[in-house]
């Protein structure tokens, strides 16, 4: 069974990947199965947690609204999305930022795992500053 993506414990976010028992590759969004390494024949998973912390790697606005199913607010508020790269994983996560614009952002800070309320109510992950 795949996990969910991530989990909140007392207010702290964790994004969930799985990583290969074999080659320890780590994969984000979670996935089972056999391992996608070319050189790994693995074909066991295990959950685990990411950093809470990467650098930004990338990073955009979104000024318009995505296609449904997505429920965005009206009128729509453009979002900030970055590409962050988790150093010890080795892996890059694009995200929706949450309390900072493209303005405040540049490649290399550092954000820190976050969770906030979609427009449609469902609370989610997102990158957010780092305290
Ligand atoms: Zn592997």
């Amino acid at each position: 069974m795949v996990p969910p993506w991530f989990t909140v414990e007392g207010g702290v976010t964790h994004l969930v990947g799985t990583r290969c028992t074999a080659c320890r590759t780590v994969y984000f969004p979670p996935q089972q199965g056999f391992c996608r390494n070319p050189h790994c024949e693995g074909e066991a998973m295990e959950e685990t947690r990411l950093s809470r912390r990467g650098t930004v790697w990338s990073y955009t606005n979104a000024c318009y609204a995505p296609p449904e199913p997505f429920v965005a607010a009206q009128p729509y508020t453009p979002v900030t999305l970055a590409a962050v790269e988790l150093a010890d994983e080795g892996i890059i996560v694009l995200g929706q930022v949450a309390g900072l614009t493209v303005e405040q952002l540049e490649v290399g800070m550092e954000l820190e795992l976050t969770h906030g309320p979609l427009a449609d109510g469902p609370l989610v992950w997102m990158w957010g500053a780092a305290s």
